[in-house]
């Protein structure tokens, strides 16, 4: 069974709302993006990849770096709609969103919207479908969206908790990309992640930037009752890892800057203290390995300053 049906009264009329999951929710993906693209909607930023090899720990660690060949679509098309908004300070791109972006809904409180800038393909986003700030904690709710996307296939989800962290819009979202990253490494971090995660305790992963990692509780059950544990499981253990790392809410009930990184295996947390340094920005993909600059001249940067530098210059 792969998509669940449930009334829900909308003013004043009970409406039928299916929610995707499993393989319905990664067909509905795959239709929709082939729809996207052939109308214009998804505007793919075009990259070229070069790998980096960084050692550390005994271990070698393979960046990805892209680099994008014509960042000026993405600025281009966001500026625009920003100028068509009613109020640009306050511009939602995921709410109104846009209709051939739309892949389905995922839970009570989330929908799945295909990433319009997307860089690798089939970039999911998860976002509310009510207004909520982006560093609000992350609850049971936004495991369950995280868990939907990871039962329907094997990903990446991660989350940028703030500008600090690499986040540029303020409505809450979630994102997953496919793994395997590449041919040549599903994810680089892997190695020395699993180590910490397996042990459920503070292990030194020899990486120089603080963090913190769990192992997943995954699960492919058909029971709501179990996902939902699983959910339960997971947000408490994210939780048990902010708590160490000291990331605490604010007095509005924000969380201080981090990414969160979560695979069928293990989720990761790291503070975050700034989102670029020397002008080379990081978001939670960073952290598994993946970069993206702006064009060769900043790659040069990259390659100056060195891949675990750059992660070590913008946490904590
Ligand atoms: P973040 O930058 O981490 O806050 O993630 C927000 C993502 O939303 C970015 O990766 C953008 O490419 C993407 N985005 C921006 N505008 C839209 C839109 N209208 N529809 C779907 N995705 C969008």
């Amino acid at each position: 069974m792969q998509i669940s049906k449930k009334y829900e009264l909308v003013k004043g009329k009970l409406i039928l709302t299916n929610y995707l999951h499993g393989k319905a929710l990664w067909q509905q993906v795959a239709t929709i993006t082939d729809s996207a693209l052939a109308c214009g909607a998804l505007e793919s930023i075009p990259t070229h990849s070069e790998m980096r090899e960084v050692y550390c720990a005994e271990t070698t660690i393979s960046f990805q770096v892209r680099v994008v060949e014509n960042l000026r679509r993405k600025s281009s098309a966001v500026q625009q709609r920003a100028r068509q908004a009613p109020n640009a300070k306050n511009f939602n791109p995921f709410l109104p969103y846009e209709p051939a972006l739309y892949v389905g809904e995922l839970t009570d409180h989330y929908r799945c919207l295909l990433n319009k800038f997307n860089v690798v393909d089939h970039h999911l986003l998860m976002v509310t479908n009510q207004f909520v700030p982006q560093k609000t904690p992350l609850d049971t709710e936004d495991f369950l969206a995280a868990q939907r996307c990871l039962e329907a296939h094997d990903g990446l989800v991660f989350y940028n908790g703030g500008s600090a962290a690499g986040a540029s819009v303020e409505h809450k979202h979630l994102q997953m990309i496919p793994l395997p990253l590449s041919a040549e490494c599903s994810f680089p971090f892997d190695g020395l992640l699993s180590l910490s995660a397996v042990a459920n305790q503070p292990v030194s992963t020899g990486l120089p930037f603080s963090h913190r990692v769990v192992a997943t509780e995954f699960t492919e059950t058909t029971s709501t009752t179990e996902f939902n544990k699983a959910a339960e499981t997971n947000c408490n253990n994210y939780h048990r890892l902010l708590t160490e790392l000291n990331i605490s809410a604010n007095n509005h009930g924000l969380m201080s800057s981090h990414n969160m990184l979560m695979t069928r295996k293990f989720i990761w947390v790291i503070p975050r203290s700034k989102e670029s340094y020397q002008g080379l920005s990081v978001n939670a993909l960073g952290f598994a390995g993946m970069l993206l600059v702006k064009n060769e001249a900043q790659l040069k940067q990259l390659d100056e300053v060195g891949c675990l530098e750059l992660l070590k210059a913008v946490s904590l």
